[in-house]
């Protein structure tokens, strides 16, 4: 949960995952509906994916137990190098090196590296790390400095005069730590979508992203991205048509929301739309009633979109711009 994602953010998500999958016998019969419901509005979703999947394969081939063998769980879904050394190392006390973003970043500064974006002295940073890990508490240690690098060790302004650290550190005397590890502002793509509120005898139309894809198998209402300069009917014109097979007969605008992925901005235009004939239901493509569309993980977007389908339901207002 935390790959990408800061520890303020995961703490209500995390509570509510153990809550709903107590141990890991209850995530492993869980439906894939089910967990990512769960893990909706935290992105990457393949994470989800991967750690139902390699429930399944613990309660399946390993008794529902973590197996020590660091080639066994690399073999799990969505176990590689690092997740790897994370379970052993903080799980079960093994002697190997953790290196997250935060980590690396120390490591960095501590070395006064200046060149590449880090991960080009993986090598290096994890044979100092094993010279210098302790010799008890891995997990400990491993965790303090990730931990440092997060709240001390910061990206930007460091708090060097609060840092164990300080007087090995090679940054600092060179007096411009916060001028390593740090990535170069990320520049959001702009996009406009259109989302069409399909809507027959108090039941809306949903549809599955297809598997694999960019939010895979989270369910949506049609629709998709303007190409170039279309206006956000012709788009909804296009899309039903390519994706339902069915023509659009009729719209009508009614709210706009903004929402930020990793990667880009959205202006999501959501409309009430009419089609001829309506379109059909089967495994991916649903009528569903307003009370039951909460229980269809969505891109968080979406999860805007019905939140105030609920809101006009109950005679507020909905805002123009979410
Ligand atoms: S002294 Fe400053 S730059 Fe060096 S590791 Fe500590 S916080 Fe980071």
């Amino acid at each position: 949960m935390l790959q990408q994602t800061t520890v303020n953010t995961v703490i209500p998500y995390y509570r509510h995952w153990v809550r709903t999958f107590p141990t890991l016998v209850h995530l492993a019969r869980a439906t894939p509906q089910k967990v990512l419901r769960a893990w909706q509005g935290l992105g990457y979703y393949r994470r989800a994916i991967n750690l139902h999947r390699s429930a399944r394969v613990l309660c399946r081939d390993f008794n529902g137990r973590f197996p020590e063998d660091e080639n066994i769980l690399k073999q799990l879904p969505g176990f590689g190098d690092y997740t790897t050394a994370a379970v052993l190392s903080i799980a079960f006390n093994r002697r190997l090196p953790l290196i997250d973003t935060n980590a690396r970043r120390v490591l960095l500064r501590l070395h006064n590296i200046r060149t590449g974006n880090g991960k080009d002295h993986e090598h290096c940073l994890r044979e100092f790390l094993m010279k210098n890990l302790p010799r008890r508490n891995i997990n400990i240690f491993n965790q303090a400095l990730m931990e440092l690098g997060a709240l001390v060790c910061r990206p930007h302004a460091p708090l060097c005069q609060a840092c164990p650290l300080r007087l090995s550190c090679q940054a600092v005397r060179q007096g411009d730590p916060g001028a390593i590890g740090t990535k170069p502002k990320k520049m959001f793509e702009r996009i406009r979508v259109g989302a069409a509120l399909i809507e027959h005898k108090n039941k809306y139309f949903i549809q599955r992203r297809p598997p694999g894809g960019l939010l895979g198998d989270l369910w949506e209402f049609p629709g998709g991205k303007a190409k170039g300069a279309e206006s956000i009917r012709q788009t909804l014109a296009r899309e039903i048509k390519e994706e339902l097979g069915v023509r659009l007969m009729s719209t009508r605008a009614w709210i706009r929301i903004r929402h930020s992925y990793t990667r880009f901005k959205v202006d999501l235009h959501v409309w009430f739309c009419r089609t001829k004939p309506l379109p059909k239901a089967d495994r991916s493509h649903k009528w569903v009633g307003l009370r039951n569309l909460g229980r269809y993980p969505m891109p968080a977007a979406n999860a805007k979109i019905l939140v105030q389908l609920q809101k006009q339901k109950k005679g507020e207002n909905s805002c123009e711009y979410c």
